[in-house]
């Protein structure tokens, strides 16, 4: 059973970390001022920097905030959340304390009486064929059970060492020109998952490339909607950006969460 709302708000790629005070708190008004005017809110991946385990959170009065936030968000309105590639070890535990259901990536829902493909994007960047081995290897749960058991420090510098990695890679502004192709979404790989889930709008985040495309490969025509990453706390590197997919009767615009 699809499930079906006439309104909705999805986000995706807000890296919160008690690091990012200020990108935390517009999520904390956002709970509180933009989504509970929508039936649904779609998490669609990467709502926190890192995640080494929901045992973790225990610990860290930063990740009960945002615990409590979803909880109440979660009696207001239905909440979803689909993994990221920072936080796909968020686990029974979380997603039970915030009232949250979780979806497989990728799924379809149907909002405003139409079809729509939601995916976190990064299994779609099949360019990157170093990035899909090692997300083929993480997301297999005697890895992540062998990962989970170890001391909370250990996973600590595991994550931390996986970041350093990868952060610069996703910033936009930043990437080189022969970086752009390995870290977006292929056209094949689009094409493939619209097959598969038998719809032709497709909605993903992780790339921090939002824009709204029309795209087609062969005799499959389909659209495409990116949703933005979140970052109030970086002024002198990068302009502030949060925002949200809208879709209602009036149909898919962004929401910028800056301005308003
Ligand atoms: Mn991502």
């Amino acid at each position: 059973m699809i499930p079906q709302y006439a309104s909705a708000l999805l986000i995706s790629d807000l890296h919160l970390t008690p690091s990012m005070p200020l990108t935390a708190q517009r999520f904390f008004d956002f709970c509180e001022k933009e989504a509970p005017k929508v039936e649904a809110v779609f998490i669609l991946g990467d709502l926190f920097e890192y995640w080494v385990g929901d045992d973790a959170a225990a610990s860290s009065p930063f990740q009960q905030e945002v615990q409590r936030t979803i909880a109440n968000l979660s009696t207001k309105v239905k909440t979803y959340y689909l993994h990221g590639n920072r936080d796909f070890l968020i686990g029974k535990s979380f997603i039970k304390k915030t009232g949250m259901t979780l979806l497989s990536d990728p799924s379809t829902v149907e909002i405003a009486s139409q079809s729509w493909v939601l995916a976190h994007g990064d299994a779609l960047c099949t360019a990157d064929i170093g990035y899909q081995a090692f997300r083929h290897w993480v997301r297999k749960p005697w890895i992540q059970k062998i990962f989970l058991g170890l001391p909370l420090n250990w996973r600590k510098a595991i994550a931390q060492h996986l970041r350093s990695n990868s952060h610069s890679q996703y910033q936009a502004q930043q990437r080189p020109r022969s970086h752009q192709v390995k870290m977006d979404v292929t056209q094949q790989a689009c094409a493939s998952v619209i097959k598969d889930q038998s719809g032709n709008r497709l909605i993903h985040g992780h790339t921090h490339l939002p824009a709204h495309h029309e795209e087609s490969l062969g005799a499959q025509n389909w659209q495409r909607w990116v949703l933005s990453d979140w970052d109030l706390d970086h002024p002198e590197s990068l302009p502030p950006r949060a925002s949200a997919l809208l879709i209602d009767s009036a149909g898919a615009r962004y929401l910028d969460l800056i301005k308003s």
